[in-house]
């Protein structure tokens, strides 16, 4: 439980972090709220040599409404989601959400672009990201560029990420009248993870659903889009019966995980009935 030997240096600003990445070659790592890393390391799955704190960065460390999008920072806290009135006002699920992620501890420290960078298959934010259609933003010695979260995850613990990039803020939809959201969970006992989460938007005009997306999180090997739910309930109203038949199958059970906590077809199951609550939730929320 002992990490390998390391360097650290704090970096004042996202600038100062991208040089240092390059300066210390691939080796090195990006610290924020520590609460995946550290654990890794101390298990030696991960043993970067240098550690390039980036958790008193100051920029990037806020939200703010800019037209019809709110920004997140990538070092705020889940916690500060959690709490924060502009969230609540503008996109309330991501504030739903943020309250269910591990315990208090885990909340104060862990971050938004920290959990989305390690990409955890049970972790919260990839579900939510994926259903809320966020841009991901993120700088690197070649400059800025944003990135649909439809591209962001590539694989269990992978992302679209380029080596030396760093993810500064979030973008997501503020949600107006006529859209719903909401996360429905299944978390593990011990730690609070997904073993399986759902995540919705629902957009309703004249008693129809006109847009729907529906993002998994926790159940394979990386957070997915059921397009198959989403195509059900396009153009249809969304009542009670049509979400049932949309959800009675989320996704098969050959493509999902199994251990020790549940097995692929329990996973299945989950993922139906959560899918249906939070589909009636986010109709509910769209009238
Ligand atoms: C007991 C426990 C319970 C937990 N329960 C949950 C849960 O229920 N739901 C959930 O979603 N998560 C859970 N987590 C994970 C927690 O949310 C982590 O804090 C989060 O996943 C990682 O964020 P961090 O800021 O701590 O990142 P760190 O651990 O500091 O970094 C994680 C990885 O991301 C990289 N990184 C960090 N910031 C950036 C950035 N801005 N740009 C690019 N790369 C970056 C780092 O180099 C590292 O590789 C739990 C963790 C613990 C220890």
């Amino acid at each position: 439980m002992i990490p390998n030997n390391f360097e650290y240096v704090r970096a004042g600003s996202v600038q100062e972090a991208v040089s240092l990445l390059s300066q210390h070659g691939e080796d090195a790592k990006l610290l924020a709220g520590g609460h995946s890393l550290i654990p890794a390391m101390k298990f030696r799955l991960s043993a970067p040599s240098t550690l390039i704190d980036v958790s008193g960065i100051s920029e990037f460390s806020g939200i703010k409404k800019n037209g019809d999008r709110l920004e997140i920072g990538a070092f705020v806290t889940h916690r500060t989601v959690e709490f924060s009135d502009e969230v609540k006002n503008s996109c309330g699920v991501l504030a739903e959400a943020a309250s269910q992620i591990g315990d208090p501890l885990v909340r104060n420290r862990g971050t938004l672009g920290g959990s989305l960078a390690h990409a955890d298959p049970a972790a919260d934010y990839p579900a939510l990201v994926l259903a809320l259609a966020a841009e991901i933003h993120v700088s690197g010695k070649s400059g800025s560029r944003s990135i649909a979260a439809d591209d962001f995850f590539t694989g269990l613990f992978e992302t679209a990420l380029s080596d030396g990039e760093i993810i500064t803020k979030v973008s997501f939809p503020v949600l107006d009248k006529g859209v719903g959201a909401a996360y429905e969970k299944f978390p593990h006992p011990a730690s609070r993870f997904a073993v399986v989460g759902v995540a919705v938007m629902l957009t309703i005009a004249g008693g129809k659903c006109s847009a729907a997306r529906v993002a998994v999180t926790g159940a394979a090997a990386t957070a997915f889009r059921a397009t198959d739910v989403e195509t059900a309930l396009t153009g249809n109203s969304p009542d009670e019966s049509t979400i049932s038949d949309a959800t009675a199958k989320v996704a098969d059970s050959n493509d999902l995980l199994s251990d020790l906590f549940a097995s692929a077809n329990y996973r299945a199951h989950l993922c139906s009935v959560l899918a249906k609550r939070a589909l009636l939730r986010a109709a509910e929320r769209a009238r």
